[in-house]
């Protein structure tokens, strides 16, 4: 029978666990309209329960007064929550600490003179988040957008640099280095959250020792997207689900080593329904 091994670190993470924690508290004490700004966590499932106690989506700040509105792990500009306060609305800011400490150096940076970039995914809600604490700040994503912005003077002589926290290293190496060639001044902080690298070096060791890789995350999560790709680079069978029911039988012939990772949404019981489901789906 194929053993079946879990990522050393694998699943939701404290930010994550922190604002989900918080926000059933509010469902619990809330005497009118609960409300996320924006689905809680890349995690439909989660969203889904969260619906059935109560709590909608919302895609605007400015909600009816004495609604609740919970501010997810990602964090929000200054504006929204500005917007949300006018507007008479209790906020609950969920934003997960080491985000708004991304939030402060991003600001920091910009009152110093710095044009800030933040390395990371255009359109992306921490993101967009986080550069809304810095006036001008620009995203990129690769080397060709550092050389864009210095080909177009958009990128003067301080420059100082933040990461999306799910992030790798390579690509803010790739930028980094890109940068070096255009700037007088540079200073990065690598804001790449701990949880996302351990989560991300786990997942590699796994994946060199497993004949099948099982990714559990949403598949508009950004960090288990990160992680199935790092898995497919040591590991070819390797598949991203959401959920226990999309397993295929097929996928496993022949596996003697199953392993499973999961993105930083994923709570414990959805890894640990895909667990069984795989064992018994390879059952003899
Ligand atoms: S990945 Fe890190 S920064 Fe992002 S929510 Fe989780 S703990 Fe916070």
């Amino acid at each position: 029978m194929a053993t079946i091994s879990i990522a050393q670190e694998a699943g939701m993470c404290f930010g994550v666990a922190r604002a989900l924690k918080m926000v059933r508290k509010a469902a619990a004490a809330a005497d009118g309209p609960i409300a996320t700004l924006g689905p809680l966590i890349h995690n439909p499932q989660v969203v889904d329960d969260l619906a059935r106690q109560g709590v909608s989506v919302a895609t605007d700040p400015r909600q009816p007064q004495g609604t609740t509105l919970v501010i997810r792990a990602h964090g929000v500009g200054p504006d929204t929550l500005k917007e949300a306060q006018e507007a008479g609305v209790k906020v609950v800011d969920a934003t997960c600490p080491y985000v708004t400490k991304v939030h402060h150096i991003a600001g920091q940076l910009s009152h110093g003179g710095y044009t800030v970039l933040v390395v990371g995914e255009r359109g992306h809600a921490e993101v967009e988040g986080t550069i809304a604490h810095a006036s001008g700040a620009q995203v990129v994503n690769s080397a060709q957008d550092v050389q864009a912005l210095a080909h177009s003077g958009e990128l003067g002589r301080k420059v100082g640099v933040v990461v999306q926290t799910t992030q790798t290293v390579e690509k803010l190496t790739e930028v980094t280095a890109e940068l070096l060639r255009h700037c007088i001044e540079l200073r990065i902080y690598n804001t790449i959250c701990e949880a996302t690298s351990k989560r991300q070096q786990a997942a590699a060791d796994l994946a060199k020792k497993s004949d099948v890789m099982i990714v559990i995350g949403g598949r508009n999560s950004a960090n288990t997207t990160h992680l199935a790709e790092i898995c497919a680079n040591f590991c070819p069978k390797t598949y991203h689900i959401e959920q226990a029911g999309e397993l295929q039988s097929t996928w496993f012939a022949g596996a003697d080593r199953i392993g499973i990772t999961a993105g930083a949404s994923t709570p414990p019981e959805q890894i640990q329904s895909v667990c069984d489901a795989i064992e018994t789906v390879t059952a003899p």
